[in-house]
Parts: structure tokens; C-alpha cells; sequence
């Protein structure tokens, strides 16, 4: 293996350069991101609106689109020092074994217990819970990595975490919830007799294996009944972003350090969180004007948001209890199919995302279930991690653009983000290697369908 005399297999920051406040993309966008609106009067939420269901300083990060930095509190930093800086590695074999010309990098979020990056967001979020001293917070789960995350953020600062698990999850993912269990947190399988949407749910649909939009519903409903309590959310929202920068600061400080220079910058997109995360300070230059960068955004064909989705105002949750969110949705009636990605089968974008996606800023592909987990298999052989199938989706879109460079002997610098680990996915791994993994995509008419039941919104 030939490696690049001055540049690390793994690069790695110091404490000290653990970046000190995170980067607020919307301060540099022209165009802002479209307000949240009141389901009912589609006038936009105010902050004492969102307030009854967010805590406040969540609320404030949620509104503001001026402040570019916004410091992070020591004691989220100090937490981050667990388990940060996380490497950004050199893909120095995966470049050999496709011989080709580009240098291939990643960043690497699996380095927690949870196994992604939503621990960035979760403490952040258990953080101001705390510092507002509520007694606990409520949120759904559906593969269970935010979960895990949140149980684990809530531990740390004593709160009491609940969880609404889709059913199916809960039933299929007995590790998940356990390790949820072990941090704490009380995991309730959804729908469940506990809530009132719940009830109405299990009453017309007995024996139904749940869905996230359901389990939100639920979970909000708690977090308003119960004094001293919030929601809270592991995606889409811009607050979430905006804690997930710390991945491409933490990137963009490493690759300064050696003179490197992405020219293609890859991401996987469920809610948007992470690949808004990675992108954000480079997205920050190109939207300044100081330079340019190519940024893709992977998405399922099971679940194609912003390569076939519309973009309208859009409920976040079946049950509509949360306000609209305008984004590339495929409507909140969209049930994608059982994708083995659970994080990203989500129906929308985050909107700050689906701005910068209307303006040209970032394209977006979608791949099909099976070459992800070709790519995830070849890439565990390769480079030794065994990847989330989310993603894996970042993977593969690596790797074909690697292959480009060796037809065109380009030597481009592809940059992307290894969100996480796959181990509590093996019974996907499994359907792979069983040659029993299937390829839905829904049809047009099917997501005609869906769009005609979007809400009617005058914008
Ligand atoms: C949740 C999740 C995602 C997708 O969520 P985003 O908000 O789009 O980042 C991707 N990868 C992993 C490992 C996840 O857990």
C-alpha cells in the first residue's frame, strides 16, 4: 500500500482543537429556510407556540438565522470529549483495492455506544432540558439509534427518558431496546394503550406494526400532558443540524491542518441531520463565494425525498399534531416500504436542506437496498468497519465516483460521512447474504397518490 508520505492513515485532532461553538449555516443563506407553521392556522410558529412542546433554548436555536457561531456550553464540550474528536480516516485500502486516482477520506461517527453521530444532537438537546430543569423528556425511536442515543445523553444528566418504539422495532430489535433499558430509559412499544392517538390507532387497526409518524404522535401527546416534560427529535429539525456541524468542523479543522482540499462531499439523508452536519462550514464557503465544492446527498429508492418527492408544506407526523414543515416530502401518508435503512425512511427533509437542494447548491442520487449493502460488504472486507446500511448509501455513492476517476484518471478528493456502525443489523446482513433482499420502488402512482393528500397551504 502506497500512503502519502505526509498525511496520516488516520488524522486526529486534539482536545484543544474540539471545535467550541457550532456553525449556523441558515446566518449565510440568502434565501432562509421556510418558518414552521401552525397546523391550524398556518401562520408561522411562534417561539412561545413551539415552546409547549420544545424546551426554550432549543426553541431560540430552532428560530435563529442570524447568529453564524453559537458557542457550545462546556459541559456538552466536555461530554463530546468522550468520544471526540472522531478520526477522519484515509481510505488508503479501499483506494487501492479500486485503483483508483482519487483520495478517498471519512469520517467516522460510530465511535459510541450508541453507534452514530445522534449522539451529538441528544446531549446537546439533554443538556438544555436539564439547564430548564424539566424532569424528563419524551421521543420516538424507530430502528432505535436515536434512542439509544437520547438514553444515553438522559443518564448522564439524571433525566427520565421515554421512548415510543415502533412496534415492529420492539419486537425485532430486542438488543436496541435493551441497551436502551440498560441506560435507564422506559421503552414502550407503539401504539400503545398509553395515549389517546394511540388508543385511536390500536381501536381501527388492531395488530398494526406501528410507524414512526405514529410513534411521534404519541410521544408529543406525553410530553404536553405531563408536567416537566418535553419532546425532543433526532432529525429534520434545524436545531438538530446545527448540532451536527460539529462533524464538519471537527473535518474541516483536520483537513486544513494537511492542505487537503474536498472536491466531492458525500452524505446519506434520512432527515438530513448528518449530511447538513458534514456539509455545513464547507456549504458556508460556497455560499459566501470564497469556493466550491460538489456536495451529494444519498437517499434510498425505497424512499426518495429529493429525487422525487415535491416541495410543499408538509405534515412531520401522521397524526399531524406537529407543526408543517416546508421540505421535499412524499407525504406524510407515505409508508415506505420495509427498507432494512430504518434512519432513513423518513417521508420529508429538513427544510434548511431542501432550501439549499431548490437553490442548486447540492444534488442528490438515490440507490438501490442491494448495491448498498454490496457496498457495505466490500467496504467491511476493505477498511475493517462493518457500516450501518444508512451509511452504507454514502459508500456507495463513494465508490462509483472513485470508479469515475479511474475511467476519466481524474485525481479528485472524495470526501463522505461513515455515520455509523451496523451490528444491531444483522438480520439485514443476513437477508443479503440469503440472496433475499428485495428492491421496491414505489411507483408514480403511487406517490401521486400520496401528494394529492398533501395539506393545502397559501404561501
Ligand atoms: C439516523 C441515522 C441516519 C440518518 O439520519 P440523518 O438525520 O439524515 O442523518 C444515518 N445514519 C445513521 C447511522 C443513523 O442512525
Amino acid at each position: 500500500m502506497k500512503l502519502d508520505s505526509n498525511i496520516p492513515y488516520k488524522i486526529y485532532l486534539t482536545e484543544e482543537e474540539l471545535p467550541r461553538a457550532w456553525y449556523n449555516v441558515r446566518a449565510d443563506m440568502i434565501n432562509k429556510p421556510a418558518p414552521l407553521l401552525n397546523p391550524e392556522t398556518h401562520k408561522p410558529m411562534t417561539a412561545e407556540e413551539l415552546s409547549v412542546v420544545f424546551c426554550d433554548e432549543l426553541v431560540a436555536q430552532e428560530l435563529n438565522e442570524t447568529d453564524r457561531e453559537i458557542p457550545i456550553p462546556d459541559d456538552i464540550r466536555d461530554f463530546y470529549k468522550m468520544y471526540r474528536p472522531a478520526p477522519l480516516v484515509r481510505a488508503y485500502c479501499l483506494e487501492e483495492k479500486l485503483q483508483t486516482p482519487a483520495k478517498i477520506y471519512y469520517k467516522f461517527e460510530g465511535n459510541n455506544t450508541s453507534g452514530s453521530h445522534k449522539l451529538n444532537s441528544a446531549i446537546a438537546q439533554a443538556h438544555y432540558a436539564k439547564k430548564q430543569g424539566l424532569k424528563g423528556v419524551t421521543t420516538e425511536t424507530g430502528a432505535g439509534q436515536w434512542g439509544t442515543a437520547l438514553s444515553m445523553a438522559c443518564s448522564y444528566y439524571g433525566l427520565d427518558c421515554k421512548v415510543f418504539m415502533v412496534k415492529c422495532s420492539y419486537e425485532q430489535k430486542p438488543f436496541r431496546r435493551e441497551v436502551m433499558r440498560t441506560y435507564g430509559a422506559s421503552v414502550t412499544p407503539s401504539p400503545s394503550m398509553e395515549t389517546k392517538v394511540g388508543r385511536a390507532i390500536l381501536k381501527e387497526h388492531p395488530g398494526t406494526a406501528g410507524s414512526l409518524g405514529c410513534a411521534i404522535s404519541e410521544a408529543v401527546e406525553v410530553a404536553t400532558g405531563l408536567d416537566g416534560y418535553r419532546y425532543v427529535l433526532g432529525s429534520v429539525l434545524n436545531q438538530v443540524m446545527l448540532h451536527q456541524s460539529i462533524i464538519g468542523l471537527e473535518t474541516k479543522t483536520a483537513m486544513d491542518k494537511y492542505n487537503i482540499v474536498p472536491d466531492i462531499i458525500i452524505g446519506c439523508a434520512g432527515g438530513g441531520s448528518n449530511l447538513g452536519g458534514l456539509i455545513a462550514p464547507f456549504m458556508g464557503e460556497k455560499l459566501r463565494g470564497e469556493r466550491d465544492y460538489q456536495f451529494i446527498a444519498v437517499e434510498p429508492k425505497s424512499c426518495p425525498s429529493l429525487t422525487r418527492g415535491v416541495y410543499a408544506y408538509d405534515y412531520c407526523d401522521t397524526g399531524a399534531v406537529c407543526p408543517l414543515a416546508k421540505m421535499y416530502t412524499l407525504g406524510s401518508n407515505f409508508i415506505p416500504s420495509a427498507s432494512h435503512a430504518g434512519g432513513l425512511r423518513y417521508h420529508g427533509m429538513s427544510s434548511t436542506l431542501s432550501q439549499l437542494y431548490a437553490d442548486g447548491y447540492m444534488e442528490a442520487r438515490s440507490v438501490e437496498q442491494t448495491k448498498v449493502f454490496e457496498a457495505a460488504e466490500y467496504f467491511a472486507r476493505i477498511e475493517g468497519i462493518l457500516p450501518a446500511p444508512e451509511s452504507s448509501h454514502a459508500i456507495r455513492v463513494a465508490i462509483d465516483e472513485a470508479l469515475k476517476c479511474k475511467e476519466t484518471g481524474e485525481e479528485k478528493t472524495i470526501l463522505f460521512g461513515l455515520t455509523g456502525t451496523g451490528y444491531f443489523d444483522m438480520y439485514a446482513y443476513e437477508k443479503f447474504h440469503n440472496g433475499i433482499m428485495n428492491d421496491y420502488i414505489p411507483s408514480d402512482e403511487e406517490l401521486q397518490a400520496s401528494f394529492a393528500r398533501l395539506p393545502k397551504v397559501e404561501e
